[in-house]
Order: structure tokens, then C-alpha cells, then sequence
């Protein structure tokens, strides 16, 4: 098979967010949130665990705690309480924690909006960082989770396993008005379709833009 083109791949890239878009108008980040603080404790917590589960602790620790500063002025236990029923609850809590003084005392109890300053916080990785900034405020970025990365490679858009690599070649390819998008919609691809185990690839509407790299079972 002939290499494909940096501009082939580009416009490949854009006809499948396209048909994704077309399929699933709705999609959505699933995480349950009012303000943008709330937004980052969700991201945060949603590490290697369910939106599901994150949704059903969220309401009672939001409505306990509604400023960084009631969160930097609670102790670790206590937060540890409200969350237990999440993975990795104590490292989560003591993150959680720490992060919110760090916004108390370097940016004045307000959520910084640039994804380098959020990335500078304890706990926030470079995927929740552009979560954060793609919806709270509207910058363009397209984090990698779990999906986009596997996707991404079925896809034939990148060979790289590593996140920020896939991001950054994935950018390359769309332009920034797109990137949130695509990054939602191979999410929810990922979920329903284009599954880890067994990618149902007979009824993917993306099968004809897809070479299936490293695709072994799929119905
Ligand atoms: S054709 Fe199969 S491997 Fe390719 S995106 Fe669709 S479900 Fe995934």
C-alpha cells in the first residue's frame, strides 16, 4: 500500500470526524458539572474510573465544598470520605487538596485558564489540563485518553502509544477549531463502536476511511 500523504491523511482525518459528527451530533462530555472548579474536580477524579460513578459523588462533595478555598481549608480525611467510593480515592484527595491551595494562593482562588498553568497543578495531567481548557473555555485542544489513542492508531493516523505524541500529530492534522470535536467524538466512538476488545467494524461508519491497523477480532 502506497505511504499516505501528510495532506491525504489530513483529509482523511477530516472526513472521519465528520462522519462521527454526523452520527453522533449529541456526544458529549458525560461528566455532570455547574462552574469550571467543579469541571476540574470531576476530570480529576475520573482517572481510571466510570463518568457513571464520578457523577453519583460529585453532587454531595460539590454541594459540601463550592470554592478552591473550602476545598484547601478541608482536611484530606474529610475528603477522602466524600470520594471513597472512587479509585485511588486517597491520592485523589490528598491531589485535590493540594491543587486547590496551589490555585488559592498563586491565582487567587480562581481557576487559571491557560492549560500550562492548570498543568502546573498537583494531580493535573496534560489530558485533564486540555479537557479543562477545551470546556470551560473554549480553547482549542485534543487531549488523548484511552480511546483517541486506540483509535487513532486503528485509524492509521499515528503509530505512537505515547499520549502527548498522538496529540500532537492528531493536531497536526485538524485544524484547532476541530480539535475539541474529535476529541469528544472518538470518545464516544471508542464506548460504542470502536471497542478495546472487539471493534464491531461491520456497522462502524467510518469503516471505508479505515485501514484497521492491528485490528484481530472484530464483528
Ligand atoms: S472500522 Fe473498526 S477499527 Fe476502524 S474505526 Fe471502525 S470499528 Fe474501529
Amino acid at each position: 500500500m502506497p505511504r499516505e500523504s501528510k495532506e491525504a491523511k489530513g483529509r482523511r482525518a477530516g472526513l472521519i470526524v465528520d462522519a462521527l459528527e454526523k452520527e453522533m451530533p449529541e456526544a458529549k462530555i458525560a461528566l455532570e458539572y455547574q462552574d469550571e472548579l467543579q469541571l476540574l474536580v470531576s476530570v480529576m477524579l475520573s482517572a481510571q474510573t466510570t463518568d457513571a460513578l464520578v457523577n453519583q459523588v460529585t453532587p454531595a462533595l460539590f454541594a459540601k465544598y463550592r470554592s478552591a478555598g473550602d476545598y484547601a481549608r478541608a482536611s484530606v480525611p474529610q475528603l477522602e470520605k466524600m470520594i471513597r467510593r472512587i479509585g485511588l480515592f486517597r491520592t485523589k484527595a490528598k491531589n485535590l487538596r493540594a491543587a486547590m491551595r496551589k490555585i488559592v494562593s498563586e491565582h487567587g482562588g480562581k481557576l487559571p485558564r491557560t492549560r500550562e498553568e492548570l498543568y502546573e497543578l498537583p494531580g493535573v495531567g496534560w489530558k485533564t489540563s486540555g479537557v479543562v481548557v477545551n470546556h470551560a473555555f473554549g480553547t482549542p485542544a485534543l487531549p488523548v485518553d484511552t480511546h483517541v489513542g486506540r483509535l487513532s492508531r486503528r485509524l492509521g493516523l499515528t503509530r505512537s502509544e505515547d499520549p502527548d505524541e498522538v496529540e500532537a500529530e492528531l493536531s497536526a492534522l485538524l485544524p484547532p477549531e476541530r480539535w475539541g470535536r474529535a476529541h469528544q467524538l472518538l470518545i464516544w466512538h471508542g464506548r460504542r463502536t470502536c471497542i478495546a476488545r472487539q471493534p464491531h467494524c461491520s456497522r462502524c461508519v467510518v469503516k471505508t476511511l479505515c485501514p484497521k491497523v492491528a485490528v484481530t477480532g472484530s464483528d
